[in-house]
Order: structure tokens, then C-alpha cells, then sequence
């Protein structure tokens, strides 16, 4: 008998843990002058530092410890005065100094903590989630394996490697087990993970890209039957990378687990891949025998010392917390749940509070953005910000709300911004697209469509006040959708006497 997910939660009790690394944005690496940019050809962003060539000696990035310290503050860490850098010792070729600089006894941040809400059975319930280190180190290259079928090292003819990723800087943000979290642990997983890009975006540190690999997270999980007060064996999914994918990687591992110990079977302490097709995880590494990776100080870089002013100074800039500002912004924008996780998974949450800075109702500049600009910017495959400006939605609102456009025009203003003719206003100047309100002008459109349907005018005449909509839409076609359609119908039965 299989047990499935409530039956595995049932009996067993998951505990979590999770280790996120997130590239840092910096314009160089870690430990020399290098470019980061993603995308770029093969291995020309290398160099003698970042190849590992004897006799090349590196340099700490600034930009990076700093930006390390935020990360840290906003985790509610305390920031070590003095801390160093250690050769993490292994082979690999994607990794040419045989080493990986990182940090391991004497992290930059420790002790800190995360607090994530998520909807239970009894409500929003917080739990707390415990911060254990956050250390800097560097990434290693990419390897790409060719010929054979599954893109992997077995079975592939040949292997590339591109050296531009290595030595781009990382941090690496460590949790304590995360006990507690009873069937809940894929939620709390994913709204860590969720909370933690959301916080790193609001730095500015990262562009916490799942997708590119700029953020990737490792789910720890193990079981032990609920109530015997022990921890299980854990297992570790490497590399999930999409916020649905950490969700679905736990519940699978929790299910794994639960079915192998209810057959009998023991729980092997290993790292394992998420499949994304089938949610769930296949095994990799085996870790029964602790791997020694010979950590010793590394001798070519000084430790790492941050004045107290400074690190005060960096305190006074950690922003408002994401989950604080969302519900702030909610509360104020009267905002329903469903639209503003809609707003926040399009990322429109900036653009849509600068567009009400700017005057714009907040109904309508939440509309305006997840409605049509969203669907104009999917159709390009590109990001809504990047078609059109908070002040030109804002512009558009406001000649809306002031009747000088209606939706329908409002459309082939937002459409001219986005195909590059200019600001809303000099679109509008240029395309002539006012709203005809002027009676007399409209008077002439309804009885040229009057004369054109003169029987149609004469049901209504005759009481048929649903007849209009036929005149109507005549009108709205004559002028190009410029007219008021209300003023159109008001117009129009006042004309044939049913006004
Ligand atoms: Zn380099
Ligand atoms: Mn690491």
C-alpha cells in the first residue's frame, strides 16, 4: 500500500532546512576585474585570476562584502567584525583552481532569521525561520555535455566548459532545521524562498532570476514518525529552480520518504535532482561518507573587517519589508487578494505605485497595467515596464477620468506609446485622438446615421429604445470610437423624441 501525501503527513513529521545561493549583481567578480554579464560568448570574460593561473592573486570585491552585509542586516543577522576567507578543496572542471573560495568557520553574517506567513487550515499562521549563516564565495563555470541523450556527463561524447561564471560572487544563505511546520513544510519551503527573493530584490543586490540560475535553492528534508522526538535522515534536492518547483520538490521528497519507510527501507543520506516533468527527484550524489574538503584559510586574501560605522551606515538603507509594503500598499489601494498577487507575480508593484504617486485612481492604474499593457507586453514577449512610462499611464488615466478619451481611445494612445510615437500627448496631438464632444459634430454623425437607417429610427421613434444601440455603434464607427457613447445615446433618443 502506497501512502500519499496527507497519509505520509499523517504519520511522519517533515523537518526542513534550505540553503539558497544568489549571485550577486555586481558589474565584476569576486576576485578580480572580470565582466559578469549573462550571455556572453564562451570564456571571454576570464582571466588569469579567475582560471586559477599560478601565481595570480585575487582581490575581494568591495561592492560584494557590502552588499553581503545588507543581506545579512535584512535577515536580522549579526555582522562578524572579522571574517575570513577559506579554500573549499575539490576537482571538478567547471572549477580550475581546484578550490572554491568561500568561507567556512568564520562566516560574514550569523544568527538571524525570517519570518513567513502562510495560509493554514486556522488562518495566516507565521513561522519563524532561523538564519544560521550567510557566507560569501564564488561560482564555479559552466559544463555543457554533447552528444548522447539526457544533456548529462554519462554517455556524452564531449564536454565544453565556459569560464565566465566562475568566480562571479555568491552568497550563500544557510537556515537552521526548520522544525514545526507539520504538513505545511512545502508552503513554508516555498514562501521562504518567495520572502527571501522578494527581500534580495528590494536590496538590489541580485536579480534573483530562478530561471537563470541567479537564485537556486537546495530543500533539505527528512522524517521521523510523529511524536518520537527525532530527526530523521535528510535528503538534499539540489538546484530547484522556480518558486513552484521548491513546493513540489518537498512534498515529493516527503512522500518519497514516507512510502521507503513504511516499506521497511532506510532513509540514505544523499543529494538529489528535481524533475520538473514528474515533480519528482531522482538520486545523485550519495553523502554516507562526509566528504573532507580540507577547508584552510586562505592565504592570498586578507580577512575581512567592516568598520561599525560603516555597517551602521548600511543599516540606516535596508528598505521597508517586502510582505510589510504589500500589505501596506493593499490596505491602501483597497485591493483584492487575488489582484494583488497578480500585481506582485508580474512584478508591477513598483510601476503601479509610482502611477498612483502621479495622480492615477488606483483601480484604474491597477487595471490599465495588468490588463492591457500586460497583454500588449506578452504579445512582445517583454516586460510590461519596459513598453511604457508610470507617467504616461498616469497621463492617460487623467485625461480618462477628465472624459477628453474613452477606453477605446485610451487603447490606441497606450498602443502609439508602445510602438514608439512618442509620450501620450504627443501621440494624441498627432494621431487626433480627442473625444468628439461636441454636440454639433456628433449631431451630424446621428443624423447621417439616421438618414442611412431610417427605419431603425423610426422603432425607436416607436418606443424600440434597445433599436439605438444599432444608431449608436454607427455614430462610435463614423467618429473612430472618438465619441461618448452615453453622450451619443443621450443625444440621439432626445433627437427622435424619446429623450
Ligand atoms: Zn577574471
Ligand atoms: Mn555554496
Amino acid at each position: 500500500m502506497t501512502l500519499d501525501y496527507a497519509g505520509a503527513t499523517t504519520k511522519y513529521e517533515p523537518t526542513l532546512g534550505l540553503e539558497v545561493h544568489v549571485e550577486l549583481n555586481t558589474k565584476s567578480k569576486m576576485f578580480c576585474g572580470c565582466a559578469t554579464e549573462f550571455g556572453a560568448e564562451p570564456n571571454t570574460q576570464t582571466c588569469p585570476v579567475c582560471l586559477g593561473l599560478p601565481g595570480a592573486l585575487p582581490v575581494v570585491n568591495a561592492k560584494a562584502i557590502e552588499s553581503s552585509i545588507l543581506i545579512g542586516l535584512a535577515l536580522n543577522c549579526s555582522i562578524a567584525p572579522y571574517s575570513r576567507f577559506a579554500r573549499k578543496n575539490y576537482f571538478y572542471p567547471d572549477m580550475p583552481k581546484n578550490f572554491q573560495t568561500s568561507q567556512f568557520d568564520e562566516p560574514i553574517c550569523v544568527n538571524g532569521y525570517l519570518d513567513v506567513e502562510i495560509q493554514t487550515d486556522e488562518g495566516q499562521k507565521v513561522f519563524r525561520v532561523e538564519i544560521e549563516r550567510v557566507h560569501m564565495e564564488e561560482d564555479t563555470g559552466k559544463s555543457l555535455h554533447v552528444g548522447g541523450a539526457t544533456g548529462r556527463i554519462h554517455g556524452a561524447e564531449y564536454s565544453l566548459l565556459d569560464y565566465n561564471r566562475a568566480g562571479i560572487p555568491l552568497v550563500e544563505i544557510v537556515t537552521r532545521i526548520v522544525p514545526g511546520t507539520g504538513k505545511y513544510a512545502p508552503q513554508v519551503a516555498r514562501a521562504y524562498v518567495t520572502e527571501l527573493r522578494d527581500i534580495l530584490r528590494s536590496l538590489g543586490v541580485s536579480d534573483v532570476k530562478m530561471e537563470q540560475g541567479s537564485l537556486r535553492c537546495d530543500a533539505n528534508v527528512s522524517l521521523a514518525p510523529i511524536g518520537s522526538g527525532k530527526l530523521g535522515t535528510r535528503s538534499e534536492t539540489k538546484n530547484v529552480n522556480s518558486l513552484r518547483s521548491v513546493e513540489r520538490a518537498v512534498s515529493g521528497e516527503i512522500e518519497r520518504q514516507a512510502n521507503r519507510l513504511e516499506a521497511g527501507e532506510r532513509i540514505i543520506q544523499e543529494t538529489r535532482h528535481f524533475l520538473e516533468e514528474s515533480g519528482q527527484t531522482r538520486p545523485g550524489r550519495s553523502k554516507e561518507q562526509a566528504e573532507d574538503y580540507r577547508y584552510f584559510p586562505e592565504p592570498d586574501l586578507v580577512p575581512v573587517t567592516p568598520d561599525a560605522k560603516w555597517i551602521e551606515e548600511l543599516g540606516t538603507r535596508i528598505p521597508e519589508k517586502p510582505s510589510v509594503r504589500r500589505k501596506r500598499l493593499q490596505t491602501q489601494w483597497n485591493c483584492p487578494d487575488k489582484e494583488m498577487e497578480s500585481l506582485v507575480n508580474a512584478e508591477l508593484l513598483d510601476v503601479v505605485e509610482e502611477t498612483i504617486k502621479l495622480g492615477a485612481e488606483p483601480t484604474r492604474a491597477r487595471t490599465w497595467w495588468l490588463g492591457e499593457i500586460s497583454r500588449l507586453a506578452n504579445e512582445k514577449e517583454v516586460a510590461p515596464t519596459s513598453l511604457i512610462t508610470s507617467k504616461d499611464v498616469a497621463e492617460i488615466i487623467a485625461l480618462i477620468v477628465g472624459g477628453d478619451l474613452t477606453d477605446k481611445l485610451a487603447r490606441q494612445v497606450v498602443e502609439g506609446v508602445i510602438s514608439g510615437e512618442g509620450s501620450a500627448s504627443s501621440v494624441i496631438e498627432k494621431r487626433g485622438l480627442k473625444v468628439v464632444s461636441d454636440d454639433s459634430a456628433l449631431m451630424t454623425a446621428i443624423e447621417a446615421a439616421i438618414a442611412a437607417q431610417p427605419d431603425t429610427a423610426e422603432r425607436i421613434r416607436g418606443g424600440n429604445i434597445p433599436a439605438a444601440g444599432a444608431l449608436i455603434g454607427a455614430v462610435m464607427k463614423a467618429t473612430g470610437g472618438a465619441a461618448d457613447a452615453a453622450k451619443v445615446r443621450e443625444l440621439l433618443l432626445k433627437h427622435l423624441g424619446r429623450g
